[in-house]
């Protein structure tokens, strides 16, 4: 008999690959499953990022880097954000690692323990509660809500923090929601944190450059006064359509970013280094083609928001960023793991519940939009004909 550490019971998952298990074995059954569980970009990585990887691998960059990530890309990192959020970060607080959920790992690593309250939000990325309750710390959730835009505010987030509060973690634009959280409102968040300086702020900012209708993105980064305790998480996956390479970054407060560097190098020593030489190429070369793709995410978000609100029982509000529409089902009659199920096996559509999510997602479907418009819309069709 084995005996299993008892936090490994705590440790959760991400639900949405087993629904994209299912589908997998549903048409590996000859059934024609349309896929809008994904939550990766479908379009391949620009060419030019693909290349540089090559040309790495062909000019003897096989051996380690240094663990935090290799100078060049740290400070194309560096760059790149002083042009998109007018910062200037010192290229030591930037820790490279294999994709964006390394750094919701280290951070809630370092805060969490029992004892100690963490906020996530709720509908959220799955990984935020896992990880908490994996540490032992008391997972309090931030109610994300359609009223709202699924946007989180500050009142809400300043509520609930308690003595006890160590870490905060917010997502703008959102999965699952596709909800973005006004500039205004981090505005008075982070003014708000000024009267709690032992609270750290983790914001996951992977979906930034995935916003729509002029919306403008204000990162954590651009509060002076939070400098010492923000975290921000950021990557290559969705913007450069990378999420098969395993790389992504956060900037870190000067005193955490050698503790984050620690547990790389206690985990998983330093990212692949031709993947660190692609990562230099994205951020240095042509941002047409990322423009393209979000071009096309915008076009298609426009056609299943209208699609989903012509369904019965469904209604969605507009996306304002990522590639998710998160309609309301509440008038189906069903809920939302009900409704995963019957259209997974009744339409060949595969969508995620809402409660995959957490507890608010109840009533609600996450409806990826990183597939063809075409498809999308013979999915929704085909939605229409099963309910
Ligand atoms: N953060 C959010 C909100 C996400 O939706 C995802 C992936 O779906 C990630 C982080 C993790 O990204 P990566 O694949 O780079 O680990």
């Amino acid at each position: 008999m084995l005996h299993l550490a008892e936090n490994l019971k705590r440790l959760g998952t991400e639900s949405a690959f087993d629904v994209l298990a299912k589908a997998a074995r549903l048409q590996a059954a000859g059934t024609d499953v349309i896929n809008l569980g994904i939550g990766q970009p479908d379009f391949p990585t620009p060419d030019h990022i693909v290349e540089a990887a090559v040309k790495a691998l062909r000019d003897g960059q096989h051996g380690y880097t240094p663990a935090n990530g290799i100078l060049p890309l740290r400070e194309a990192v560096a760059a790149d954000l002083h042009k998109r959020h007018g910062v200037d970060i010192d290229p030591d607080c930037v820790v490279v690692v294999p994709g964006g959920k390394v750094t919701m790992f280290f951070a809630v690593l370092m805060f969490g323990e029992p004892g100690a309250e963490i906020m996530y939000p709720d509908p959220g990325f799955p990984i935020y509660r896992s990880v908490i309750d994996y540490s032992g710390a008391k997972a309090v959730p931030i109610p994300l809500l359609e009223s709202n835009g699924f946007a989180f505010s500050a009142e809400q987030v300043l509520e609930r923090i308690t003595p006890r509060t160590r870490l905060i973690i917010v997502n703008s634009p959102a999965n699952p929601t596709g909800g973005v959280t006004p500039a205004a409102e981090m505005d008075k968040l982070a003014a708000g944190l000024e009267d709690y300086p032992d609270v750290a702020i983790m914001s996951d900012e992977i979906y930034s450059e995935m916003l729509y209708d002029g919306r403008q993105h204000r990162s954590i980064l651009t509060y002076p006064a939070l400098k010492d305790r923000a975290i921000m998480l950021d990557g290559w996956s969705k913007t450069y359509a990378m999420t098969g390479w395993r790389l992504g970054y956060a900037v870190w407060p000067a005193a955490l970013a050698p503790v984050a560097t620690r547990l790389a190098i206690n985990c998983h020593s330093c990212v692949n280094a031709p993947t660190q030489f692609a990562g230099i190429a994205a951020l240095e070369g042509p941002k047409e083609p990322v423009h393209a793709m979000v071009a096309a995410f915008d076009q298609r978000r426009k056609s299943v928001q209208a699609a989903l609100n012509g369904l019965d029982g469904f209604s969605c509000i507009e996306p304002a960023g990522a590639f998710y529409a998160f309609p309301n089902i509440t008038g189906t009659g069903r809920s939302a793991a009900e409704l995963q199920d019957l259209l997974l096996e009744k339409a060949g559509v595969a969508t995620i519940a809402g409660t995959s999510f957490g507890e608010y997602g109840e009533g609600y479907l996450r409806v990826s939009y990183a597939n063809s418009e075409e498809n999308i819309l013979k999915a929704i069709a085909r939605i229409g004909d099963a309910l």
